[in-house]
């Protein structure tokens, strides 16, 4: 089926900073669920250059929310970053993707592992009743280079306050003040056993679920991480604990 595409106006552009920015936009697609992504398009040069995108507001919340990094040389991600208020942009009319909680099950602890704009997906999940009806904790961890990239603190803060004692947010920074620092990697985290500490909760096959999603050697990494301890992917016709979502 050929793709839908409806008209979308910018309503306002947060830069975050040279690189990050989130878009907010008017645009009426049809219903999704938190988690999913749709594609956003500009016309260039009489071609249409389309990427998916995952939608960081709530299915219930509008305008529509995209965090976007710009990539160097990126032909798509270089001219949102150029939008402003009251520009045109075109959306896919339906969302789609797996990356949910519909077919996560429900556990004591879930934990959501991100690296950079993959946050904008776990924003959306935490912004709806349903990790909260269904696990008795959260933890988030977002994975960036430097501590600028530390972005929507105001709304972590909020979802935090709305649930206390049951969110926690740990921030991974691999290059604070400029140098390299690997060992605050996400896997060097798992594998040294500072992210479970700092979480007061355990990765284990028992007690939790995991949602994955960003960078794909992140995402690969931590995956046989876990498998080594026991955790396996989740499929359809073998559930298991780990889900996972790549960004390339
Ligand atoms: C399901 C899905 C959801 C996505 N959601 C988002 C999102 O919410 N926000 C977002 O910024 N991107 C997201 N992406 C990536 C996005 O679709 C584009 O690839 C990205 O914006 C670059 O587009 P481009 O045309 O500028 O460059 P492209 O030519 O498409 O990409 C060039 C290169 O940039 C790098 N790259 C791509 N995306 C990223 C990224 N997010 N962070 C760091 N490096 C990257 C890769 O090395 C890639 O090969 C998602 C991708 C998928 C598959």
């Amino acid at each position: 089926m050929s793709e839908e595409w409806i008209q979308g106006t910018v309503v306002e552009n947060v830069r975050w900073t040279e690189q990050l920015h989130s878009l907010r936009i008017e645009a009426d697609i049809a219903p999704f669920t938190a988690g999913q992504f749709t594609r956003l398009a500009l016309d260039v040069d009489g071609e249409r250059i389309a990427r998916p995108y995952s939608l960081v507001n709530a299915p219930d919340i509008r305008p529509l929310e995209f965090y976007f990094i710009t990539v160097p040389h990126g032909p798509l991600s270089q001219r949102l970053y150029a939008l402003n208020e009251g520009d045109f942009v075109w959306v896919a009319k339906r969302p789609a993707g797996h990356f949910t909680l519909t077919n996560v099950s429900s556990a004591k602890t879930l934990w959501l592992l991100s690296t950079g704009t993959a946050l904008g997906v776990f924003l959306s999940i935490l912004r709806t009743q349903e990790p909260w009806e269904r696990f008795e904790r959260v933890v988030l961890v977002h994975g960036v280079r430097t501590s600028d990239e530390q972005t929507y603190l105001e709304l972590l803060a909020e979802i935090g306050a709305a649930h206390p004692g049951r969110f926690h947010v740990i921030h991974s920074v691999t290059r604070p003040g400029g140098a390299s620092q690997p060992e605050n990697r996400i896997t060097t985290m798992i594998q040294d056993g500072r992210l479970e500490a700092e979480a007061g909760a355990r990765l284990d096959p028992e007690s939790c679920q995991i949602m994955i999603c960003g960078r794909p050697e992140m995402v690969s990494d931590t995956l046989h991480l876990l498998e080594k301890r026991g955790l396996a992917k989740n499929r359809s016709l073998t559930p298991g604990q780990i889900t996972t979502e790549k960004y390339w």
